[in-house]
């Protein structure tokens, strides 16, 4: 289990909400080159953990807008998938620290420290851009987009759980998943990840980490 006495984690963390919510600042499609410069930054981080990155891109309003992508390859079902996401762009005029930097940063933590392990399951690792107003729900949602081309695909999502507001001091941080497109196609098991709350990392990261290693 990761918690906050992890140093190095912590400092991570935190260098991430500064650069995002501090450096850049508000991101969205009405401010392109702070939305440009999270996007790169996001890419960069994940490069430098090794990650293998790809991005899938699509026009909104003349603003080139991404979602950024890292996946390890489950060594057991390659097939079935799960996707851990978290958006990052902001609402208007706000800095998304809390909503949503620190659901990035978690996520590119958690995509390095994957690349070490060996899950079961292929892990997708996605930033989503466009999730929040005037986006949220309609054709432009990132995750929505994200979704459409999985289904064309015929991946087999088996969960979509969403990294949100996890440094909020208001509420324990959570895992959140409300993912509308996977919460619909995604849960195989019968299980729903749309009504469930746990706390941060703990369970999913243990579950990926019981995968081939557990097995051996
Ligand atoms: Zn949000």
């Amino acid at each position: 289990m990761l918690t906050a006495h992890d140093p190095d984690l912590a400092a991570a963390l935190e260098r991430h909400v500064k650069v995002l919510a501090g450096d850049i600042g508000e991101r969205n499609v009405f401010q392109p080159d702070a939305l440009h410069a999270a996007a790169d930054y996001i890419e960069q981080q994940w490069s430098v953990h090794g990650c293998a990155v790809t991005r899938q891109d699509y026009q909104v309003r003349g603003v080139t807008c991404a979602n950024i992508e890292v996946a390890l390859a489950g060594c057991v079902q390659v097939d079935e998938i799960i996707v851990l996401g978290a958006h990052y762009d902001t609402v208007r005029n706000s800095p998304g620290a809390d909503d949503n930097a620190s659901g990035v940063a978690a996520l590119l933590e958690i995509a390095g420290m994957l690349q070490a392990l060996s899950p079961r399951y292929t892990v997708r690792c996605v930033a989503f851009v466009n999730e929040e107003a005037p986006f949220f729900f309609r054709g432009d949602m990132g995750s929505l987009r994200y979704a459409r081309a999985a289904r064309l695909r015929a991946d087999r999502i088996r969960k979509g759980i969403r990294l949100c507001c996890v440094t909020s001091i208001q509420r324990p941080a959570t895992l959140s998943a409300s993912f509308p497109i996977f919460a619909r196609r995604a849960d195989c098991d019968g299980s729903s990840t749309r009504s469930r709350r746990r706390p941060i990392f703990r369970s999913k990261l243990r579950r990926c980490r019981g995968g081939c290693q557990g097995s051996r």
